[in-house]
C-alpha cells in the first residue's frame, strides 16, 4: 500500500489532496491541529482508505520536531506533501516581527523540519516523493504580504537545494506555486480565485503518483484560466 503524509488537510487544498489521493487507494497520515473538520475528514476518508492524524503545531519547532520523530519511528512514507501555510495580511510597517517568524516557521522552517525527518527513511527504500506548496506570490510579490512571499520564495530554493541532494537517491522533491485558488486563505486578498482547490490537487496527486521521477526539482507555476 501507498502512505502519503500531508499537512494542512483540514480545509482547502489539504483537504482535496487527501480526498484525492484516498480515490486512489493511499493511506493518509494528516499532520495538523486538532479541529472537527479534520476529525470530520479523517472520518468520512476511512471507509475508503487508513486514515491517521498526527496532531502537531506546525508554527512551534519542538511540536514538529516531536511528531517528524514519531512518524520516522513508525512508517516508511512514499509521499510528503508540506501543504499547511498560513498568511498575515499587512504592510511591510505593520508587519510584527513575530508575525513574520510565524509565517517563516509554517511555510518554511516545518517543511524543512518533517523533510528532514523523513528522508532518512525514503533513502533507505531508495523511494519517495516530497512535494512542497509555494506560491505565486513568491515570485511576482505580493503587497501586504511580504513574509508570506518571502518564506515561499525560500520554500523553492529549499527544494532546489533538496533535488541536488537527492540526485541518483531514488527520492525525488519538486514544488509546486499556486495563483489564486478558491479557499479560505484567499478571502480578504482581493484577488480573484482563477482555479480550485482539486485543480491543485490533481497536479500534485500527478506528481506524487504518476509522474517520472525525472521531475526532480520542478518548480511548477500555475496561473489559473
Ligand atoms: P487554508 O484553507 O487557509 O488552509 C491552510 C491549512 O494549513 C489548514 O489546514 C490549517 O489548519 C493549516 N495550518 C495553518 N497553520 C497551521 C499550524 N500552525 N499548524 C498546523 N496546521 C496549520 O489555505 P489553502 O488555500 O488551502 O492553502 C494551502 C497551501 O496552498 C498553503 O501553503 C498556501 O500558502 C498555498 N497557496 C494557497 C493559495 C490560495 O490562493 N489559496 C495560493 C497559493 C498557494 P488549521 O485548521 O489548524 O488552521
Amino acid at each position: 500500500m501507498t502512505l502519503a503524509i500531508v499537512t494542512g488537510a483540514s480545509r482547502g487544498i489539504g483537504r482535496a489532496i487527501a480526498c484525492a489521493l484516498a480515490r486512489r487507494g493511499v493511506d493518509l497520515i494528516l499532520v495538523g491541529r486538532p479541529s472537527a473538520e479534520l476529525s470530520k475528514l479523517q472520518a468520512d476518508l476511512a471507509g475508503t482508505v487508513r486514515v491517521c492524524v498526527e496532531t502537531c503545531d506546525l508554527a512551534a519547532a519542538s511540536s514538529v520536531a516531536a511528531s517528524g520523530a514519531r512518524l520516522a519511528n513508525e512508517h516508511a512514507p512514499d509521499v510528503l506533501i508540506n501543504n499547511a501555510g498560513v498568511v498575515e495580511r499587512a504592510a511591510i510597517e505593520d508587519t510584527t516581527a513575530e508575525a513574520w517568524d510565524r509565517q517563516l516557521a509554517v511555510n518554511l522552517r516545518a517543511p524543512f523540519q518533517l523533510t528532514r525527518a523523513l528522508l532518512p527513511g525514503m533513502r533507505r527504500r531508495r523511494q519517495g516523493r516530497i512535494i512542497n506548496v509555494g506560491s505565486i506570490s513568491s515570485t511576482v510579490g505580493s503587497p501586504r504580504a511580504a513574509a508570506y512571499a518571502a518564506s515561499k520564495w525560500g520554500l523553492v530554493g529549499f527544494t532546489k537545494s533538496l533535488a541536488q541532494e537527492l540526485s541518483d537517491s531514488g527520492v525525488s522533491t519538486l514544488v509546486v506555486l499556486p495563483g489564486s485558488v478558491d479557499t479560505e486563505m484567499l478571502a480578504g486578498s482581493g484577488f480573484a480565485p482563477r482555479m480550485t482547490a482539486e485543480d491543485v490537487a490533481s497536479t500534485i496527486v500527478f506528481h506524487a503518483l504518476d509522474a517520472p521521477a525525472a521531475h526532480n526539482g520542478a518548480v511548477i507555476e500555475m496561473f489559473g484560466t
